[in-house]
């Protein structure tokens, strides 16, 4: 019941990806969540980490393309500094906006990872999609009201996830 909700890799920050990691998975693009994943949902002119991140994928040759439940013209405004492509109203869990990021960027299932901070959006769309996922901490510990709501049931299904999967653990890296 809850396998559908279990990430491939925990790891604590984005920002710990490296293109070494993922080219020893094969992947070749990154599809991520944006509020408390790329960017703290209440402080959205990112960090200076993420810039250099951002670069080290961009020289890589790593494609990141955002996919957020969030409406186009708030992901856009989040994004204007950022350059990245994105889908918007992504409608997290369902595959819907992962396969369309999927198919702007023309990658096979194996080569994309999604990464992001909720194990009921992002992980479980990630698993409907057939894709592998990354399970980041939530940039800042609180969160807007809708998912407050969500990281309620969240808590649950983490216990018995790892209860489950006791070789389930945050790592640095993938
Ligand atoms: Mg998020």
């Amino acid at each position: 019941m809850f396998k559908s909700y279990k990430p491939t890799w925990m790891v604590d920050a984005i920002y710990q990806i490296t293109p070494e990691q993922l080219e020893s998975h094969g992947i070749k693009a990154i599809l991520t969540d944006l509020d408390n994943t790329l960017i703290a949902w209440d402080n959205p002119n990112g960090t200076g980490e993420l810039f250099d991140w951002l670069r080290v994928m961009d020289q890589a040759k790593i494609p990141v393309v955002v996919v957020s439940n969030n409406k186009a013209s708030r992901v856009a405004r989040a994004l204007e500094k950022f350059e990245l492509d994105y889908v918007a109203r992504a409608m997290k869990p369902f595959s819907l906006g992962i396969r369309l990021a999927q198919e702007k960027l023309n990658l096979p299932n194996d080569q994309i990872v999604m990464v992001g901070d909720q194990l009921m959006t992002d992980i479980k769309g990630a698993n409907a999609a057939g894709v592998r996922s990354i399970l980041v901490k939530p940039i800042v510990p609180s969160d807007a009201w809708n998912t407050k709501i969500n990281r309620f049931f969240e808590k649950k299904v983490m216990s018995q996830l790892l209860k489950k999967n006791p070789e389930m653990d945050w790592k640095r890296g993938i």
